[in-house]
């Protein structure tokens, strides 16, 4: 099957929805299941890219495999990095 709307044939989860991996329309549940799941971020088949059972099951909620997953949560905190340097004069 495909995305009645747009022809795609690959689909995110969101929450556990199906959502059309071009247009986002929120697909019926027997509508999916011949087309390929993709990550919502990268595009490739997410579950050869999770290590973890809690990544695959994160799969299904946040449509992002767990490499995404980890790049996006993982972002360093960058507290104090606007601080002005203090900048000394030459003299
Ligand atoms: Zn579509
Ligand atoms: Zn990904």
């Amino acid at each position: 099957m495909s995305c009645s709307t747009c022809r795609s044939t690959s689909f995110v989860t969101f929450k556990h929805q199906a959502l059309c991996g071009n247009c986002k329309k929120e697909l019926h549940p027997g509508e999916a299941v011949d087309m390929n799941l993709v990550c919502i971020n990268c595009g490739n088949e997410p579950y050869s890219r999770c290590y973890t059972q809690p990544g695959k099951q994160e799969v299904l909620i946040s449509g992002l495999c767990e490499l995404c997953f980890d790049e996006i949560t993982s972002e360093p905190e960058e507290e104090g990095a606007l601080e002005e340097p203090e900048i000394e004069l030459p003299f």
